[in-house]
């Protein structure tokens, strides 16, 4: 045994191939960037299953976005010779979570068919709540209730747990109210929201300790990707899964963790899952070989208690502090630096090798992330520093179009000179709302992109309509999708005929398609409206009976067909119903590979990753958070001004936190690029529809002159004059600046102009970011079924 290791550990460095071999006891890695955190779970996966400790299905694997988990199990299957069965384990925080809440819905008063609310249904249910309360809804907006909501649910905090000042921040005091008006809503409409997948499974964890005994008797080994970024809801939820004592130790004395303990503990008789024969396998393939669990460990160091009990729950977690940038979000950095805490006599093992990057990116990147205080430290090295390397470039532009047109040229020439695919360039923006410029200019220069981490095809109103259609097909308890499509194509049924359907269904507790059914049989309704949503409800019903037996893509057309949807935009003159039919077209095509219009609805629902084309050749476009944990050989970022980046809500908060966290994702990006980096600053950037003169980020000047070009621009302009490292300092860039015709301001009034266009207040038309900065894309929100 063990004369020849197998060929997925040959190329580790000895650090790596430690945190490979250590499977038994909890583990730590912390390392920056590039340094093979994430190859070596993956490799420390092969080696699991190579080795027979557990079968597929008894790992559970965390990652951060779907895309990893998909590449994750791409690479899982190289490394074992395409061997390996389903990883049903393997997903994002939220993915997993939907799949455990599925199990056990009923535990939490839900179907195990529950939707999944998007932020836009989620806005429209609060709205009518705080409507409900009497409450002014333009004095205590939807939106900001929504952002507490997600806070709390980020920390774990029930309606009774949340801190009392929060409770009364909102709605003259009601703050509370409204949680629990709203948690009681979702279960009346069989759905929940993105936090509920957490705080859902945590509370049947916490209420039902045979439900929690069944996942640890299963789950043997457990990975975590990016651990620095996870928050406390995922924190509670992962120990609680990760530790046969947690349950005493998660609920005590915690403070804002405290258990929830008005539920209770409940029968669980009925569990549906209890015997479902996914549990049945739950010796280890060596075990099973063995015929029964063998006392000790044996040479191959597979843990086996010696009492008798169960084999440990082993954990491995890695992450890099620096790289910790979902602090807004909740995200506790904390939570790496406790681990050993968490879990006693953990290894902690450290990584400095970096493989991704040239020596020039790396000096950039770690002279960078210098500045911020609040950090472990870490050194990085490459091997292989090359003379030949690029160094990191500095481009100045006049605005966000030339920026835009000039990195399309940029692309373009290294795709001819270069043979570079375009696969292998990456544009990482600080804010969603820079994406759009680029999106123009690249569909005018026939330029294939794509942009990830936005749910940005499935956003558009013509498919949320049609979505709307077959979320009342599927789940007739969906009030807000019927709600959306009742009138829409416009069929006469206007507000006071909606209004008497919700005052009649309300009265009897019962859904509105219910409701109307119902109803029409009544003489409530004058005759041309009661015959209008006779024929609405008869069409849902006969759709409904179609479903089990049609193929859903065809019965998604007859949908659309129908009801009169499709007909609309044929009738529709304006210029956009052409784009919106093709829309409607792509949506039925996107349908194919789903097995049912359910499983479809809820890949809709939650991925936020759209990625279609996968397989063409295009340039990535997506938001620096959005971009962790990947590489690329060209890295683009633009943007690089004060207010935008770093962004101007981290500088009004003045502390240093929010600055650091800044720096952060400028270190991520930066750590993106393989072999080159291209930073890009404008003069001039429009706002929300304003122009706004800027000045130069920071972050330039705290780049090192040794790693750095500033490029003579060549644009139409002319004449920007690189600073030169002569003036190193904060006037530097000032030269490009300058260039704003005379506007040239101090940096109070850019910012002071910066703020009054609004340039603060991410989120307004950014859907999926929340939280303290909507313009990062929802990208932890992930949830992936083909997965
Ligand atoms: P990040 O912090 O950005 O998530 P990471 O620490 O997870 O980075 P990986 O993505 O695992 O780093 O690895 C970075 C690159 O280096 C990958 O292309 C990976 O294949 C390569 N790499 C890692 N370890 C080795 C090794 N021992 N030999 C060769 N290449 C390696
Ligand atoms: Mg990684």
């Amino acid at each position: 045994r063990g004369s020849q290791s197998p060929d997925y550990l040959a190329g580790l460095n000895p650090e790596q191939r430690a945190a490979v071999e250590t499977t038994e006891g909890p583990v730590l890695v912390l390392a920056g960037a590039g340094t093979g955190k994430t190859r070596v779970l993956t490799t420390r996966i092969a080696h699991i299953v190579s080795t027979g400790r557990a079968w597929p299905s008894q790992i559970l694997a965390v990652t951060f976005t779907n895309k990893a988990a998909r590449e994750m199990k791409t690479r899982i299957g190289l490394l074992l010779g395409g061997q390996v069965e389903g990883m049903p384990w393997l997903g994002t925080f939220h993915s997993i979570g939907v799949k455990i809440l599925r199990r056990h819905a009923e535990l939490v008063g839900l179907k195990s068919n529950f939707t999944i609310l998007d932020t836009d249904d989620q806005i429209r249910l609060i709205k009518q709540l705080i409507q409900a309360e009497n409450l002014d809804d333009k004095r205590w907006p939807a939106r900001t209730f929504a952002n507490m909501l997600d806070a709390w649910k980020n920390k774990g905090l029930e309606p009774a747990n949340i801190p009392e000042g929060d409770a009364r921040a909102f709605g003259n005091g009601k703050g509370r109210e409204l949680y629990k008006a709203y948690q009681d809503r979702l279960k009346s409409l069989n759905a929940c929201d993105f936090g509920d997948l957490l705080m859902h499974p945590i509370a049947i964890f916490r209420a039902h300790p045979d439900v929690l005994a069944d996942y640890h008797r299963r789950f043997r080994y457990i990975l975590v990707d990016e651990y620095q970024d996870t928050n406390v809801a995922q924190y509670l939820w992962l120990r609680l899964l990760a530790q046969r004592s947690a349950l005493q130790t998660a609920t005590g004395g915690e403070g804002e963790t405290d258990p929830f303990d008005d539920t209770g503990p409940r029968a669980i008789d009925d569990d549906p899952d209890a015997h479902d024969g996914m549990w049945d396998d739950e010796a280890s393939p060596a075990e099973a070989a063995e015929g029964s669990p063998p006392a000790g460990s044996d040479d191959a160091g597979r843990a086996v208690d010696r009492k008798g009990q169960p084999p440990r729950i082993n954990i491995c977690c890695v992450g890099d502090d620096d790289q910790s940038i979902y602090g807004w979000r909740g995200a506790e950095v904390d939570n790496i630096l406790r681990f050993d805490k968490d879990f006693p006599g953990a290894t902690v093992i450290r990584l400095e090798r970096n493989y991704r990057s040239t020596g020039h990116i790396l000096g950039a990147a770690s002279h960078l992330i210098g500045h911020n205080e609040d950090r472990l430290g870490k050194t990085l090295f490459t091997d292989h520093p090359d003379p030949d390397d690029p160094k990191v470039e500095v481009n100045a532009g006049w605005d966000s179009e030339e920026e835009a047109r000039a990195i399309g040229e940029a692309i373009e020439d290294l795709q001819r000179r270069e043979d570079h695919d375009l696969n292998d360039m990456a544009i990482l923006v600080r804010a969603s709302f820079q994406m759009r410029t680029f999106e123009d200019r690249f569909v005018t220069m026939g330029l294939n992109y794509r942009v990830i981490g936005g749910p940005r095809f499935y956003e558009r109103m013509e498919i949320r309509d049609a979505m709307a259609y077959f979320r009342c097909v599927c789940q007739p308890a969906d009030d807000l999708a019927f709600e959306r499509i009742v009138n829409t194509p416009k069929r006469g049924l206007g507000d006071a005929t909606i209004r008497l359907l919700h005052d009649y269904a309300r009265a009897r507790g019962v859904p509105l398609i219910a409701a109307a059914m119902q109803m029409v049989e009544t003489e409530e309704l004058k005759p041309k409206p009661r015959n209008t949503l006779r024929r609405v409800v008869t069409d849902f019903l006969r759709w409904s009976e179609l479903l089990p037996n049609t193929k859903h893509t065809e019965l998604a057309e007859q949908i659309l067909e129908e009801s009169g949807y499709t007909e609309m935009w044929q009738n529709d003159r304006s210029a956009e119903a052409p784009g919106r039919l093709e829309n409607l077209k792509e949506l039925i095509r996107s349908m194919e590979e789903y097995e049912s219009l359910p499983s479809f609805l809820e890949h809709v629902a939650l991925v936020m990753d759209t990625e279609q084309n996968a397989e063409m050749d295009a340039v990535s476009i997506m938001t620096l958070h959005s971009a962790k944990g990947l590489e690329f050989e060209t890295v683009f970022l633009p943007g690089w001004e004060e207010g935008l980046f770093p962004h101007q809500r981290s500088l009004d908060e003045g502390g240093r936190s929010g600055l650091e966290e800044e720096r952060r994702l400028a270190y991520v990006g930066i750590t993106r690029g393989k072999r080159r980096v291209k930073i890009w600053f404008v003069s001039n950037r429009r706002i929300h529809g304003l122009w706004q003169s800027t000045i130069p980020s920071r972050f330039l000047d705290e780049l090192p002159e040794a790693h750095v070009d500033v490029m003579e621009a060549n644009t139409s302009y002319g004449g920007y004059g690189a600073g030169g490292f002569g003036a190193y300092g904060s006037s530097r860039w000032d030269g490009a600046a300058a260039f704003n015709e005379g506007a040239y301001k101090t940096p109070g009034w850019r910012r002071a102009q910066a703020a009054k266009a609004g340039f603060a207040e991410g989120g307004a038309g950014q859907p999926g970011g929340r939280g303290g900065d909507g313009w990062s894309g929802g990208r932890s929100r992930e949830i992936d079924y083909d997965a």
